[in-house]
């Protein structure tokens, strides 16, 4: 029988130390803590493997957090569990998030032979003032060493994370990373800007900052709402100058670069998470495990098989989701149409049983209508207007109430 394909995600939620505007899962530990971590982890895989034996791995990312704080040795007895417990397609993408400064030759070396193919290495900006108001760990001139090694150690699909908007920087001081990353060839680029999170040392200094350039006052430390979009219109134009393929709203790949673990994400391919409140769609169930760090110690991290039977299996009912039809439609829509290829019409029927015009017709219509979404060749995607404002059209697509 033909396997379904499954998308691993494994957790790490530890970081040397919190970055000011970081809201993801993730804290400093100790390494006894880490160990026992890891040694969880391994028996959650073992446990959770077994409930999913129709299904096959097509990519496994590894996010924290800092997945890169682990020794090579634990990395690598993770993935040789992964192996023993799930029937992994030979070519799965298998990606780490790095930062520099947590890792050296060895390291890269030994993440390369438990089989590791690809790296997103976290820089955020080439400026080292930017890099210490963010809270970062690192300098640009260590990121400099960790990308060479990188490379010498055989890594040939790597992606730099960047982050534009940030407090006090001008659009050339943007442009300037922009040129200096473009310099290095990454083979993908993701370019988010930065989100001042509610909870984050960042929120108790640039919130009002935010508001007053949400207002169309003058921020006093943010870049103004013309800066914030040259610079966005500038991170679309060079590196579309450079050959990257713009193919989610903040994501550039080199030809056949994309990330195969995100798309397959926003295709709703089913996934597994794994470790520290890690999220799961299997079906059309969404679960999350535990986000307390001592209960996840403690081995609460839910049994699959019996919530795949219809029991709760040990997760709180909060954190299970059965998704109805409409949910699943919403979801479809939203993941879909944040990829620039926009959602495929076939797939949709195929899916759901019904045309979708049967069901956003009139949504599709009045948005193509404003200029926010285009179709072509059976597709529907957001347009560069639609892009600017896409949380908006996103939200045209919820059916509550219809
Ligand atoms: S390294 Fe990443 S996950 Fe860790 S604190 Fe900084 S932004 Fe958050």
């Amino acid at each position: 029988m033909e396997k379904k394909p499954l998308e691993l995600y494994i957790h790490i939620p530890f970081c040397i130390k919190k970055c000011g505007y970081c809201d993801f899962l993730s804290m400093p530990a100790d390494e006894d803590t880490r160990r026992h971590y890891v040694n969880v982890l391994l028996q959650e895989i073992w446990q959770k493997s077994k409930a999913l034996p129709d299904y096959e791995v097509i990519s496994l990312f590894f996010g924290g957090g800092t997945p890169s704080i682990l020794p090579g040795g634990q990395i690598a007895k993770i993935m040789e569990t992964v192996g023993q417990t799930f029937s992994l397609i030979p070519n799965a993408e298998i990606t780490i998030e790095c930062n520099p400064g947590t890792l050296g030759r060895q390291k890269l070396l030994q993440y390369k032979n438990a089989g590791v193919n690809r790296l997103s290495i976290g820089l955020q900006s080439t400026h080292n003032k930017e890099l210490q108001n963010l809270g970062r760990i690192h300098t640009y001139e260590e990121f400099l060493e960790t990308y060479g090694l990188a490379r010498k150690a055989g890594f040939e699909n790597i992606s730099i994370d960047l982050m534009s908007a940030l407090p006090g920087q001008r659009v050339w001081d943007w442009i300037y990373t922009l040129e200096r990353v473009l310099k290095l060839k990454p083979e993908h680029i993701s370019a988010y800007s930065l989100i001042i999170e509610e909870g984050t040392p960042f929120f108790a200094l640039y919130a009002e900052d935010e508001r007053r350039r949400e207002r169309g006052d003058m921020p006093v430390f943010l870049p103004d709402e013309e800066s914030e979009r040259r610079m966005y219109d500038m991170t679309v134009q060079m590196l579309a100058g450079k050959g990257y393929k713009r193919y989610e709203i903040s994501n550039y790949a080199k030809p056949g670069r994309e990330c195969r673990h995100n798309i397959g994400y926003w295709r709703r391919v089913p996934y597994l998470g794994l470790g520290l409140g890690s999220a799961s769609l299997i079906g059309d169930v969404r679960f999350s495990n535990t986000a307390g760090l001592q209960d996840y110690l403690d081995g609460k991290y839910g049994n699959l098989e019996s919530l795949l039977q219809g029991g709760l299996g040990g997760y709180p009912p909060s954190a299970i989701t059965y998704l109805d039809k409409r949910q699943q439609m919403e979801e479809f829509m939203f993941l879909g149409l944040r990829m620039m290829e926009g959602i495929s019409r076939e797939a949709f029927r195929e899916n759901f049983g019904i045309e979708i015009d049967g069901v956003y017709g009139a949504v599709i219509k009045e948005l193509a209508q404003q200029g926010l979404l285009a179709q072509e060749f059976g597709r529907v995607f957001l347009t560069e207007d639609g892009i600017s404002v896409s949380n908006y059209v996103m939200g045209q697509f919820l059916l509550e109430g219809t």
